[in-house]
């Protein structure tokens, strides 16, 4: 077995052991190499100690990340390498970590607790690959598998419980039937997870290929994490429009959504109000007026709770609030719905409402055709250079003010005069603009 690894690499391997040290790659690069994919950064592990990893890697710029645990951080050709001693676990008593952690000399007790098959693994050109728990079979037949007693590994770490299901998601792959079974069993031990990592496992996982899979296996797991979407769950939406409950239907958006973090979030979030929301008429047809107002509301008191960045809740906001909003296709429809939403990205948005009407019943997907008719004007109107905003009119709020508006009223005079603009009522010319907004001072 052969896994080529990149040069920076293999000289700090060979730098350890030509000190007297084991080292190895080890971990999730070992996995991506073995699946053939780039791996994202690489881990090494070795039986030195932390000083003595400094003294074999003198000349390297070396940051202590993590000294207590054995892990500094090397910088090789500018690319960061975690260098981490051989380590076991000592108690674990808050189901997230270990009380302690021991150095040891002894690779299989390093390996030993690691989280799963496929991630246990190490590797070095001298020594080859080091596969004690079945990796590579696992690799070999998709699968996600504990390493050791999966109800015990989940007691220790609750968050492992998460990560299964991100790697799942993200290799496509199944989950071997005892892990499984005891993700189901030890989902309440989330609680004992922070926040900002139920997230960053979360987003992940929704990013995944397989993402809609383990949204609709795992959906219990995912309502500890977001009761909020409990009700969506089996709700018939009894609408024409519909052929999946809500639940289902959400699953559908998401994986028709591109794999980007704020657009699969969006996805997950856009109808989680429509169990709130729903009425049905008199002759028993579903409705749910207001809905992606209040998604938005549900979604932003999510995203806060597991502590998202602001940045990815304003996107998602908005990306949900708009979902539902259909201007008609024609020009003058669309400048002014890009003039109300500045901030949205146009090509977000259309993927978005893409997903959407991809999990409606397929009845109504002749609506692809104003969908591309929308996104063809709007890109039109991108590439000309039409004034879609205040800052592009050919008068500014100085001017305003020297026609003798005052505070609050010039912005809401600019406003108007885009308004005007847009319905083609007044030249984006200066002369004109001033005549109108006297007028309008008036
Ligand atoms: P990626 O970097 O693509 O997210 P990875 O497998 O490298 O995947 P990391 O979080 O970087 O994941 O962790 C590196 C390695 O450390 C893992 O492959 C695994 O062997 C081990 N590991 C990480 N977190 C845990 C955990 N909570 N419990 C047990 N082992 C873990
Ligand atoms: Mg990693």
């Amino acid at each position: 077995m052969n896994i080529p690894i990149p040069t920076y690499v293999s000289t700090v391997i060979n730098r350890l052991e030509a000190c007297g040290f084991e080292a190895y790659i080890v971990g999730g690069c070992v996995r991506d190499a073995l699946l053939s994919t780039e791996p994202f950064d690489y881990d090494v592990t070795t039986s030195a100690k932390p000083h003595e990893v400094k003294a074999a890697l003198a000349g390297y710029r070396i940051i202590e990340t993590g000294i207590k645990h054995g892990t500094v951080t090397v910088l090789a050709d500018g690319n960061p390498i975690e260098v981490t001693t051989f380590r076991c676990d000592g108690e674990y008593t808050d189901h997230r970590r270990p009380d302690s952690v021991n150095l040891t000399d002894k690779l299989s007790e390093d390996l030993c607790r690691r989280d799963f098959t496929v991630n246990a693994m190490a590797y070095s050109e001298k020594r080859g690959l080091i596969d004690l728990f079945g990796g590579t079979a696992d690799l070999e037949k998709h699968m996600i598998r504990c390493v050791g007693d999966a109800e015990k590994r989940f007691d220790e770490d609750a968050l492992r419980i998460l990560r299964c299901l991100r790697f799942a998601a993200t290799l496509d792959f199944q989950i071997e039937k005892k892990t499984s079974d005891a993700v189901k069993e030890k989902r309440h031990l989330l609680r004992f997870v922070s926040a900002e990592r139920i997230a960053v496992e979360l987003t992940k996982m929704l990013c995944g290929k397989a993402a809609a899979r383990i949204l609709t296996e795992y959906s219990d797991v995912i309502c500890l994490i977001i009761p909020e979407l409990q009700a969506a769950i089996g709700l018939d939406q009894l609408n024409p429009h519909h052929i999946y409950d809500v639940y289902t239907h959400i699953v559908k958006v998401v994986e028709a959504t591109p794999p980007k973090a704020h657009l699969r979030l969006a996805a997950l979030f856009h109808d989680i109000a429509k169990p709130k929301m729903m009425t049905t008429d008199e002759k028993g047809v579903g409705h749910f007026y207001g809905h992606p107002k209040e998604s938005a509301a549900m979604a932003r008191d999510i995203m806060k709770r597991l502590k998202m960045d602001n940045k990815t809740i304003n996107t998602v906001c908005r990306l949900v609030e708009l979902h539902d909003v259909r201007p008609e296709a024609n020009k003058k429809a669309l400048k002014k719905y890009l003039a109300k939403n500045p901030d949205v990205d146009t090509d977000d948005i259309m993927a978005i409402r893409r997903a959407d009407l991809a999990a409606q019943n397929p009845v109504y997907h002749h609506q692809f055709d104003y969908l591309n008719e929308s996104e063809k004007i709007i890109n039109e109107l991108k590439a000309t250079d039409c004034c879609l905003s205040v800052s592009q009119l050919d008068i500014n709020g100085k001017d305003i003010a020297e026609l003798g508006a005052e505070g609050k009223q010039i912005g809401e005079i600019l406003n108007k005069l885009l308004y005007n603009v847009i319905e083609d009522k007044t030249a984006n010319e200066k002369n004109a603009l001033i005549k109108r907004a006297k007028q309008l001072i008036k």
